[in-house]
C-alpha cells in the first residue's frame, strides 16, 4: 500500500438522482422543474456583454440582491447568496454548528445533512418523524447544538406551518435554526418574517426548483446581519467569489418576472392535485404534498419493482432503499402531459 494512502480523506459522498443525457426520457427524479426559466432570462443573456467574463464577478451581487430584497422583504445585507442552496448550507453547517453539542433534524429528511456533519466532524441526532411522516416540534427543545428544518420536508413533502416553526426557533435561543425551504414556493409560506422577530434563524431557499434555473447554481440565505457577516468570513475564508456575473445578471432577470414565475408554479400545483387524484383511484396513498413532488405507496406492489418497470419505460424517478420509506416513490411533479405518461405506465405496470 502506498505510504499516502492513510492521509487521504476518506468519506461517504451524497450521492445525487441520475442525470441521464438522453433527451426522450421523462426526467421525474431530481425535483427541477419542466419548465424553461422566464423569457425575461433570455433576454437578458441575449444582452450579456460576454467580454465582462474577463473580471471576476462582483461579490457585493448589487442587482441580485435588490431583486430579492423586493420579493422577501428583507435588506441587502441580509442575503447571503451562494453556489447552489448546497453549497449554502454547508457553509450554515460549517459556520453555525460549533458548539460540540448534536445538531438535530429527522431522521427522514435531505440526506445531505449527514454527509455535512461527516465532512465538518460535527455531531448530530437523527429525530424519527411520528408514524405519519410529520417533524414533531417538541422533540426538538432538548439542548442541543442547532437544528435544522426542510420545509416542505424531503422527501416526505409535507409542510409545517410557520407558527410551529417559530415554536422551534423559540425554543432553541441558545443555538441556530436553519430552515430549508428548497421547496416552499409550490404551496407554502416562508418563514423569513422570522428573521426579523429572533436572531437565532436563517432560511435558505434556491433558484433549482420553482425558479426553473437548477443549471445555473444559485441559492441564498437570509438572516439577521450578524449571522449574514458570519456566513460571508467563512466563505471568504474559503472561495471570494462564488456566484458567477452570467449567473447574477440571469437570477436577477428572473426574480423580477413574478408573473412567469406564479403561472409555472400553478400549473406544478395543479399537475400535483391531478396526479394525487389519478394515484388515489389507482390504490396509491400519497402523502400530502406542499412540494413539487410527491411521496406515494402502495401496499399491494414493490415500489422498487415499479421504479424498475418505469425506468425500462424511460421514466426516472426516485427510489430510497431506507428504513421506513423503501415501499414509496418519490416522484417529481412535470408538466401535465408528462403525468399523463406517468400515469399511463403505472396502469401498464399494475395490469401486468
Ligand atoms: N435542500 C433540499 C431539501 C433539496 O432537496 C435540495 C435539492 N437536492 C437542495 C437543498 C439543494 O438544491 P440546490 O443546491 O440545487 O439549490
Amino acid at each position: 500500500m502506498q505510504k499516502w494512502k492513510k492521509n487521504i480523506r476518506d468519506i461517504e459522498p451524497y450521492v445525487p438522482g441520475e442525470q441521464p443525457q438522453s433527451s426522450n426520457i421523462i426526467k421525474l427524479n431530481t425535483n427541477e422543474s419542466p419548465f424553461a426559466p422566464s423569457p425575461q432570462v433570455k433576454k437578458a443573456i441575449e444582452k450579456y456583454d460576454y467580454e465582462k467574463l474577463r473580471l471576476y464577478p462582483s461579490f457585493v451581487c448589487k442587482e441580485l440582491k435588490g431583486a430579492l430584497k423586493d420579493i422577501y422583504n428583507v435588506e441587502e445585507d441580509e442575503i447571503f447568496l451562494g453556489n447552489g442552496s448546497d453549497e449554502v448550507l454547508a457553509l450554515c453547517f460549517m459556520t453555525f454548528f460549533n458548539s460540540g453539542k448534536k445538531i438535530l433534524f429527522p431522521d427522514i429528511t435531505y440526506s445531505f445533512y449527514d454527509v455535512w456533519c461527516r465532512l465538518f466532524n460535527i455531531d448530530f441526532e437523527r429525530v424519527p418523524l411520528n408514524d405519519d411522516f410529520c417533524i414533531v416540534k417538541e422533540d426538538y427543545y432538548n439542548e442541543n447544538g442547532g437544528v435544522v428544518i426542510t420545509n416542505p420536508n424531503a422527501p416526505t413533502a409535507i409542510y409545517m406551518e410557520v407558527s410551529e416553526i417559530e415554536d422551534i426557533v423559540k425554543n432553541n435561543d441558545d443555538v441556530i435554526v436553519i430552515v430549508d425551504e428548497a421547496y416552499i414556493d409550490f404551496g407554502g409560506k416562508s418563514a423569513v418574517e422570522l428573521i426579523h422577530k429572533y436572531d437565532n434563524v436563517v432560511v435558505v431557499q434556491t433558484y433549482s426548483k420553482s425558479r426553473n434555473l437548477a443549471g445555473i447554481r444559485l441559492g441564498f440565505a437570509m438572516a439577521n446581519r450578524e449571522l449574514i457577516n458570519a456566513l460571508e468570513a467563512v466563505k471568504n475564508s474559503f472561495n471570494s467569489y462564488t456566484v458567477s456575473s452570467l449567473s447574477q445578471v440571469i437570477a436577477a432577470a428572473s426574480a423580477r418576472d413574478v408573473e412567469y414565475f406564479e403561472k409555472c408554479v400553478n400549473e406544478i400545483i395543479t399537475a400535483r392535485e391531478w396526479t394525487v387524484e389519478e394515484l388515489s383511484r389507482l390504490g396509491f396513498e400519497t402523502l400530502p404534498s406542499k412540494a413539487n413532488f410527491i411521496f406515494t405507496t402502495n401496499k399491494s406492489i414493490s415500489a422498487k419493482e415499479l421504479f424498475d418497470f418505469l425506468k425500462s419505460k424511460g421514466i426516472y424517478v426516485r427510489y430510497f432503499n431506507k428504513p421506513r420509506i423503501d415501499q414509496y416513490l418519490r416522484i417529481t411533479i412535470g408538466t401535465k402531459e408528462q403525468m399523463e405518461e406517468l400515469i399511463k405506465a403505472v396502469k401498464e405496470f399494475l395490469n401486468k
